[in-house]
């Protein structure tokens, strides 16, 4: 199978009532246990890297694992995602590099710290739109901002996505979906206690837009075993806490399409690491450790996919090229020229 553009991913989860999970990758091991996980459950899938992610890997080595997991897995849609863009350039690297959808971020400035007003969100992310949508690539807007800092990405403080005014910027700048912000937080240290997300903004927008895929950041659920067993074998990570899975399936039930997960498989590899250096220390071997660190990671995940409803739907559709979605997105801007 081809790399599938985010767009018909999405879409079709949304029909069919489920929700896709993107997970973050730096390496080799992480993109091999999301696709043994999405194999193992045959569900479509969004594999994402960060602009720091592409930094850690010189860009072409990431570029090249992503189609080394396409090539391997010719029966799993998947999407090669940027997550979190900051700025057009970010945007044509990512689709220099191949990759099928595109998030950017223009609820921050370049910097990805400050937030920004309306207009410059809808300015830099209808430029995104136009530039990609050029070459078939969706992309993902963000309005409102959310709590914590995550690869340098964060403002530090949460406003909650106004509805009225994510219809409109849906509108105003043609973004194929969009994350909003209803409470959840980037990073392992989300909560002091189990939180309320606000799923009725998700409902709101859903009645304003219509059947557009909605983005939850932010939502890894940081689960206390995880983190036990980090903390068991030398770790040090007290009162880690994150969105519980009952929530997500709340916001999937009313328009969420897309559920970011970074937090957990950092947390699976980690403890499967230190229990290998704590408990066999004699071991040198760097597949030693990196093999049950894959597995745990593929175990989450796994987990996750089963959770979102996304299991056994991998099939459910012919998968699109990206010169079909292109062709999509010019019948649909020559509609609206007409109107
Ligand atoms: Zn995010």
């Amino acid at each position: 199978m081809p790399l599938v553009p985010g767009r018909q991913i999405l879409e079709e989860a949304l029909k069919g009532g489920y929700g896709v999970g993107a997970f973050n990758v730096n390496n080799m091991e992480q993109i091999q246990s999301i696709m043994m996980a999405a194999r193992e459950t045959q569900s479509p899938v969004f594999i994402q890297a960060s602009r720091g992610a592409l930094k850690y890997s010189n860009l072409v080595y990431l570029r090249h694992l992503m189609l080394a997991a396409a090539e391997e897995n010719p029966d799993i849609p998947m999407a090669m995602h940027l997550d979190h863009g900051n700025n057009l350039d970010s945007a044509k690297t990512a689709v220099g590099l191949g990759f099928t959808s595109v998030m950017i971020d223009g609820s921050l400035k370049e910097d990805a710290k400050t937030p920004t007003t309306y207009d410059e969100n809808v300015e830099v992310t209808k430029k995104v739109v136009d530039y990609c949508h050029q070459y078939g690539v969706s992309v993902e807007g963000e309005i409102g901002t959310l709590g914590g800092i995550e690869d340098g990405v964060g403002s530090g403080q949460i406003h909650l996505t106004d509805p009225v005014q994510a219809a409109q910027f849906i509108k105003d700048t043609g973004v194929d979906y969009l994350a909003l912000a209803i409470g959840t937080s980037h990073g392992a240290y989300k909560f002091k206690a189990a939180p309320k997300l606000a799923i009725e903004i998700v409902t709101k927008v859903r009645e304003l837009v219509g059947n557009v895929p909605m983005v939850m950041h932010g939502s890894s659920s940081v689960p206390k075993e995880l983190v036990d067993e980090v903390n068991q074998y030398g770790g040090k990570m007290p009162n880690a806490m994150g969105v519980p899975i009952a929530s997500i399936q709340e916001g999937i039930r009313s328009g969420v399409a897309k559920i970011n997960v970074d937090t957990d498989g950092r947390l699976a590899i980690t403890g499967a690491i230190r229990k290998v250096f704590a408990t066999e220390p004699q071991k040198f071997d760097p597949r030693e450790y990196l093999t049950p660190a894959r597995e745990a990671h593929a175990k989450v995940v796994a987990e996750r996919m089963r959770q979102f409803g996304a299991a056994g739907h991998a099939k459910d559709y012919k998968p699109m090229s990206l010169d079909e979605n292109k062709a999509f997105y010019l019948s649909k801007s020559k509609a609206g020229a007409s109107k």
